[in-house]
């Protein structure tokens, strides 16, 4: 096993669905090269990790960031990963990235019972592995489908087909419609699969669309 060692990694802000602008590259080269940093690492949530440095090096990072001491936890949406969609891939059948600006604007500031992680595909070859993400969203020729409940992880679980043909409105407004039933029936720290495992999925689906 490889031994733990005291040096330690920043997660840089800014990225989001692994969107930069190539200012932005700067900064972050720029530094890397202050701190004596060679690699960086972009991670699975399409951020961008500066790792391998001391606490105190860690510590003026955030600075550098404008982060101060450090980001502060979010309490509910871990983050939003999105593919390049239609608008870059040509497998594309809906804009996932315009997707993700609008669930950014509506559901990260609504509070969850646990780690909650997202990921939009722009078509059904779901490059984001939105079935195995607390909320999943793929694009079809008429819309988005929407899942909720899967997980990734070391019990990974696929996650259920709510609906599908939604516009970008429709599927916005499911997806906070189902966090916030989440939220007030979760239990503490209760990830959305354990959560769907022990729901009546089809009650769960009338509730959310009201049939
Ligand atoms: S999910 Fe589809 S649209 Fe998105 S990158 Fe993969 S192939 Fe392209």
């Amino acid at each position: 096993m490889p031994a733990q060692h005291p040096k330690t990694y920043n997660i840089l802000p800014g990225p989001k669905m692994g969107l930069v602008t190539p200012d932005y590259l700067e900064a972050v080269a720029a530094a890397a090269r202050r701190h004596n940093i060679p690699l960086l690492k972009l991670t699975s949530a399409q951020r961008i990790a500066i790792g391998g440095h001391s606490p105190e090096a860690a510590a003026a990072i955030w600075h550098d960031f404008g982060q101060g001491e450090g980001p502060k936890k979010p309490v509910g949406i871990h983050y939003i990963q999105a593919c390049p969609g239609a608008h870059w891939c040509k497998f594309g059948r809906q804009d996932s990235p315009v997707l993700g600006k609008k669930m950014e604007e509506t559901l990260m500031s609504i509070p969850l019972p646990a780690k909650t992680k997202v990921g939009i595909s722009g078509c059904p070859m779901n490059c984001c592995e939105s079935f195995v993400r607390d909320l999943g969203v793929f694009g079809k020729k008429n819309g988005w489908t929407l899942i909720f409940g899967g997980n990734g992880g070391g019990v990974p679980r696929i996650g259920d087909i709510i609906a599908n043909d939604l516009d970008d409105d429709s599927v916005v407004a499911l997806a906070k419609k189902c966090l916030r039933h989440y939220a007030a029936n979760a239990r503490k720290l209760e990830r959305t699969a354990r959560f769907m495992e022990r729901t009546d999925l089809q009650k769960f689906k009338e509730a959310m669309l009201g049939n």
